[in-house]
């Protein structure tokens, strides 16, 4: 069923009782070409673009929970290509041009807000550090603008320009940048897979990988083994346990990452904005509550909840930038477990094991890159060799050295 201003029309005339379920939920068959494990945004985008660009279609994504359940629906939606490195720039700049078509594309509303990132600075050494990112894009045909204090100021004349501590001097602005519904993007992209011919079949934990001879043959699940010639681990959080599965350790750390949204109030940011001086970043949804969030926790977890400490950081931070959110009450906060790589870069990559591919690493920022994952990740699925945008996403990268230190922190995966 398409969707359309003719069928919403048609729809609201007849009680709103035609409209068909988005996908199917469906039972797992014995046997697929493909199998994606994990059915978040990069699971299913990775399933759409094998049925539409590859015409392969016998393939299932496997979903432990339901879909959209793990950091697909628990990101802050925040949408940019506002890197500095060679290995990252062209693939975050193609997220960001498949976001721009992404709703066409997909027949869905995602939402997608090209409202603009501007990336505060507090510091000559920070400007310069914004200056040298912003050229970078640039080069790479990306749009980037350095704006000083007054025109910060012009944009966004709330915040504290008075700080004697973190002065606001300016800021990196990607007006391209902006916000797009996670939710949306995970049922448009499961619509979208479904109507091809993919199985989306939910509470279906992967619990073992079955190796013949160096070969993958399949999985068990907790609803019976089933038989493929390749699978795909698109796991975020869960990337080591998974790997683990098949005898491999990943140099992957999961850490919890906290957001939070507050009460709704009238229109007042009509941005998102990033605190160049702490980890805090917000934004406003549509229904009018502030989102935003900062740093990942400080231990390693698998609990999708986070910690005080880091609750405390976030609204100390929030506090020194724009005073006035002390008044604002928190509605909710959770958190989701991050795949924090130890460069702060993705992996999109084959593994030893024949048949089985990897894609994980995403650590704070991988609600951007699920339009360019799915399609690159699907290109390495379906022809064996990697995709021109994500060829530096190579998992052997930690043991020759070739690092993508988007950050310049090394292995800190509380730094990046
Ligand atoms: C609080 C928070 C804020 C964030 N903010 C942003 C942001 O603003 N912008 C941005 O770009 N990124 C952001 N991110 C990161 C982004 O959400 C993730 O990098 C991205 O969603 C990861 O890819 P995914 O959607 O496929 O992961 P997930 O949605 O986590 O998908 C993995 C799926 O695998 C399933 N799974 C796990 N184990 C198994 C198993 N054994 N068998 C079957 N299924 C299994 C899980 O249930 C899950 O649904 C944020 C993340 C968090 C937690």
């Amino acid at each position: 069923m398409r969707y359309s201003a003719l069928s919403l029309v048609k729809n609201a005339l007849t009680g709103n009782r035609s409209w068909k379920p988005a996908w199917r939920d469906a039972a797992p068959k014995a046997a697929y070409d493909v199998l994606v494990i994990g059915g978040g945004g990069h699971g299913l985008a990775t399933a759409y673009y094998l049925a539409k660009q590859h015409g392969l279609t016998n393939i299932a994504v496997l979903e432990k929970s339901w879909i959209g359940s793990g950091n697909a629906g628990r990101n802050t939606t925040i949408i940019r290509s506002n890197y500095l490195m060679p290995g990252n720039v062209p693939f975050y700049e193609l997220s960001m041009q498949l976001w721009e078509g992404l709703e066409q594309d997909l027949n869905y509303n995602a939402m997608v807000s090209q409202r603009g990132v501007l990336n505060l600075y507090h510091s000559d050494p920070q400007r310069d550090a914004y200056a040298r990112r912003g050229n970078s894009m640039r080069l790479h045909g990306v749009d980037a603008e350095l704006l000083n204090r007054e025109q910060v100021r012009e944009m966004v004349p709330y915040l504290d320009f008075e700080s004697a501590r973190f002065p606001v001097q300016g800021g990196l602005l990607q007006r391209r940048g902006g916000t797009a519904r996670h939710d949306a993007v995970v049922w448009g992209y499961a619509r979208g897979a479904d109507m091809r011919g993919v199985d989306i079949v939910q509470g279906c934990e992967v619990t073992g990988i079955r190796i013949n001879s160096g070969r993958i043959s399949g999985v068990e699940t907790t609803r019976g083994f089933i038989a493929a010639g390749k699978v795909a681990l698109a796991v975020a959080g869960n990337s080591s346990r998974l790997a683990g599965m098949a005898g491999l350790r990943l140099p992957i750390e999961s850490h919890v990452l906290q957001a939070f949204v507050s009460e709704a109030i009238k229109p007042l940011i009509d941005t998102v904005i990033t605190f160049g001086a702490g980890h805090f970043y917000v934004s406003q949804s549509d229904k009018g509550s502030l989102v935003f969030g900062g740093d990942i926790d400080g231990y390693n977890s698998y609990a999708q909840r986070g910690n005080l400490p880091v609750v405390e950081d976030v609204c100390e931070s929030s506090m020194a930038l724009m005073p006035m959110l002390g008044r604002l009450r928190v509605l909710r906060s959770w958190g989701g477990i991050m795949d924090m790589s130890m460069d702060g870069s993705p992996i999109i990559d084959k593994t030893p094991v024949e048949g089985l591919y990897l894609n994980s690493g995403w650590c704070y920022g991988g609600f951007k890159a699920t339009p360019a994952s799915g399609l690159c990740f699907a290109h390495l699925i379906a022809r064996d060799a990697p995709h021109a945008a994500a060829a530096a996403y190579r998992l052997d990268r930690f043991a020759t050295g070739r690092l993508i230190d988007e950050k310049g922190a090394g292995s800190q995966p509380n730094l990046h």
